[in-house]
Parts: structure tokens; sequence; C-alpha cells
């Protein structure tokens, strides 16, 4: 009976192939005794053509494709709802996911390429106190192959091909890590997009100990670190997770990260006015990155409705841009995209009801 059920259960799991690695294909075919070239040739419909039915591969023997569906189904994320701002440069998308979440995927389209901004999780356990995204908290972590379906789900609307791919929707990625990097090495992978890990960035609010996990990756994706205040006692007031890691061990981390892999950490800076956005705080920041490889990312703070933060002035933003680049610190402006569709940074949010 007990044999039974585990047979039934693996049946069970194995029946929706979607984001199996190509390795995990071969494996699994291999039980058909299908010879290898089948895997790839499935996977290459399954990732780079959009099948969602085996009906649709139709080099494949008729035969075939009677016993695959027979034996599985090809599940990714599907739309329920899609948004363009008015400038119609950025598009959310919001899928739905089997168990009935769902997770909100952002394409920008920027002049020097298409951007997509993915989440990792389905919700967010961070608590970060500008932040949208943690208000409900964390309902759950998404599978690689939930992640993947983001990715695949934008390149199949478009005509061009997706040149970035930034880890800053909703969730907190390194708390989701074995998932994370199953779905950076198949999005590299040839059968999917292929994309370049240059191309690919991480944000992290600073979950150090898996900070220093990726670096021994040897993946070459660029980091981004949300640090949002120059010392711990506003940093704590910010971002409870700074109680776990406290700010000089993040910016550690970072400096190491940087030496490790030669890629420029960058660090979120959100500029809220009056909490820490002083030329006092510019100086402190510019003391704590002294001497590290890395880019400051200033972004003035989107304001939440159910948050009480205001954006700062656009000459205050300029200030503290430049005085950070007169202490030798290269700051820049995030420019804004898609504030009309709520899908702007750490708006990422279901308006359920
Ligand atoms: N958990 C990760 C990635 C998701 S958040 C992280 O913390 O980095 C992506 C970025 O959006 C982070 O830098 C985050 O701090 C920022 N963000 C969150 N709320 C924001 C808001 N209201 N305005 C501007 N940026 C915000």
């Amino acid at each position: 009976m007990v044999a039974v059920m585990a047979a039934e259960a693996v049946a069970v799991a194995a029946s929706n192939i979607f984001g199996l690695s190509l390795e995990e294909l071969t494996a699994e075919f291999s039980l058909l005794k299908l010879p290898k070239f089948r895997a790839k040739q499935i996977a290459a419909w399954i990732y780079q053509r959009g099948a969602t039915s085996f009906e649709q591969m139709t080099d494949l023997p008729k035969s075939l494709r009677d016993q695959l569906i027979e034996l599985y189904e090809i599940r990714p994320a599907k739309l329920i709802t899609q948004l363009d701002s008015t400038d119609s440069l950025t598009t959310k998308f919001l899928l739905g996911l089997s168990d009935g979440a769902a997770v909100e995927t952002v394409l920008m389209r920027h002049d020097y390429g298409n951007s997509v901004c993915i989440s990792t999780q389905v919700g967010c356990a961070m608590g970060c106190k500008f932040c949208a995204s943690t208000i409900l908290g964390l309902e759950r972590n998404l599978s690689a192959a939930e992640i993947l379906s983001e990715v695949l789900f934008v390149n199949s609307t478009l005509e061009e091909r997706i040149d970035n791919i930034v880890i800053m929707g909703i969730g907190e990625p390194l708390m989701n890590y074995d998932n994370l990097i199953k779905f950076l090495k198949m999005i590299h992978a040839e059968y999917t997009i292929g994309l370049s890990y240059r191309k690919i960035t991480v944000s992290t609010c600073g979950i150090v100990p898996n900070i220093y996990k990726l670096s021994e990756e040897d993946l070459p994706i660029t980091l981004s670190i949300s640090l949002h205040a120059p010392n711990n006692e506003l940093r704590s007031r910010l971002m409870p997770i700074n109680e776990n890691f406290h700010i000089d061990e993040v910016v550690k981390a970072g400096r190491d990260y940087g030496e490790k892999t030669g890629r420029r950490v960058t660090y979120e800076y959100i500029l809220i006015a009056e909490v820490n956005d002083t030329k006092e705080h510019a100086l402190q920041l510019s003391r704590l990155l002294s001497g590290q490889l890395c880019n400051v990312n200033l972004i003035p703070i989107n304001p939440v409705a159910e948050r009480n933060f205001k954006r700062p002035s656009k000459e205050s933003v300029n200030n503290f841009a430049d005085y950070l680049n007169n202490r030798g610190i290269t700051a820049t402006v995030r420019k804004e995209m898609g504030a009309n569709i709520n899908a702007a940074c750490g708006q990422l949010r279901l308006r359920k009801k």
C-alpha cells in the first residue's frame, strides 16, 4: 500500500515537466528509453517555442506524442492580467500559479534594451518599512519553474530579445537560494534564452551568509545590495534584517563579492525626505563605502499609500548624488518607470480587493 502510494506520488510530481532542466528531462525520458536528443528537442519546444502541449511538437513521431500526452503535462504560469503604462514603455504582467497564488513581473523597454524585473517569492518576510511587498508577509517561495515562467512568458510576448533581467520584484532572492541558482543556470542555458550572466542583476537586502555563498558559485552576475541607510541605527529602523546582519558585515560581504568576482557591486539607496537624505548621511555613506569598487544607485522613494514616507525634492536628490561623486563614490539617480500602473519599485503588489 505504501509502495503504491509512493509510486503514485512520484507519478503526480512528475506530471508537470515545465521547469525541468535539460539534465532532468534527459533523466526522466531515459526511463522511457528515449534517446538523449529527444530531451533536447522537447526542451527547445517548451523553453524556446513556448509549446504547452505535445501535440504542438510536430517533429516528434505521433506515437511518441501520444505516449507523452498520457504521462506528462506542460504547465507554465498563465497570464491573469496585463497593464501597460501610459507611455507604453512599461508593462506589468500578473501571472497565475497552479495553487491560485499570483506573481508580478514587469517589462521595461529602456533605450538600451528590454529589461524584465522578476519576483522570487509570493510576498516577503523581510519587513522593510518603506516597501509594499512585505505588508502581507511571506506566503511561499517561488519554485525555479515559476521564476523561469515569468521570464519565458514575457519573452513569448516580445518580438525582440530580452536584454537584461533584474531580480528586484517581490521577495528576497537570497532567502530562496537554491531555486534562484537553478533558475539562473536555466535562463543562461542555450536551450532557453541563453542570457549572459553579466546581463542579470540579483538584488538583496543583505543576507550575508548567502552573499558569500553566491560569490563561490562562479556565476558572473551583478550583485545589488539594498543599503538605504549609512549607519546601523537608522538601517535597523528601516530594515529589520539589519538586526540579524549589521551594516558593516553587509558592506564587508559586498566588498568580498566584488574582490572575488571582479564585478562591481551596486548599492541601492532609497532617498526618503528628512529620514536618510541629509549631507551628514551622504558623508557617512561615503566613509562606509570608501575604497570599494562599487556604484551607488539613488532611488527617490516611491511613496506607498500604507507608509508615511515622502520623496525628497529633485534638488536634494541631486545634491546627495553630487556629494557622493565629489568624494569619489560613483552615484547615479535611477530613472523611474511604471509609476502609473503601480509597477514602480516596492509597489509590485496585487491590489486584490
Ligand atoms: N528583497 C530584495 C529585492 C526586492 S526589492 C532587496 O531588498 O533588494 C527591490 C528594490 O526595491 C530594493 O532596493 C528595495 O529596497 C526597493 N524598494 C522597495 N520599496 C521601495 C519604495 N517604496 N520606493 C523605492 N524603492 C523601493
